[in-house]
């Protein structure tokens, strides 16, 4: 077996992801929380409603046509599990929002080594944002289109 349980990394169709037409109309939320614990900063957060949980220990339920991809649910989470997807405006690259607690903080602009979810080594991209909350960062990079699926944090280099 290789799902999550066994392995501990995410996967894909472990998810519930949002269909290609919803991805190329522009940002939207990525929530690769599995586990049935009791948490819900994402519901109370999102000012969308977009959102929903029956109990404390379900796993979020999102409508991804609500959803803005507005990115602050993403520095809420402390499982640290939310990321937000942009493939919307152009056919060879795509942005990924990744919460981030380490030092140093990247710049907008500055090249890092984005990582896969093992912490492997994915591609070279550039920082186009970064935002703060509390003591979590929200970092968007701008990825290879084929890495939207694999990219899931960074380290800084140089
Ligand atoms: S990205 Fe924004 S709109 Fe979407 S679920 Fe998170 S807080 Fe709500
Ligand atoms: S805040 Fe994060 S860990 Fe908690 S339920 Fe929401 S997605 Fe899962």
């Amino acid at each position: 077996m290789s799902g999550h349980e066994n392995t501990g990394v995410v996967r894909k169709e472990d998810m519930n992801i949002p269909d290609e037409e919803r991805i190329e109309k522009g940002p939207v939320v990525i929530m690769e929380c599995v586990e049935n614990i009791p948490c819900n900063p994402c519901v109370a957060v999102c000012s969308f409603d977009a959102v929903k949980m029956k109990e404390i220990t379900d796993t979020p339920e999102i409508d991804f046509d609500t959803c803005t991809g507005c990115g602050l649910c993403v520095t809420e989470c402390p499982g640290l599990a939310i990321f937000v997807i942009d493939c919307s405006y152009s056919e060879d690259k795509c942005k990924v929002t990744v919460p981030y607690e380490y030092l140093p903080v990247p710049e907008e602009g500055d090249e890092v080594m984005a990582l896969d979810r093992k912490g492997e080594e994915v591609e070279k991209a550039e920082v186009t944002d970064v935002r703060k909350s509390g003591k979590t960062y929200a970092v968007t990079l701008e990825v290879d289109r084929k890495n939207v699926w694999n990219v899931r944090g960074f380290e800084v280099i140089g």
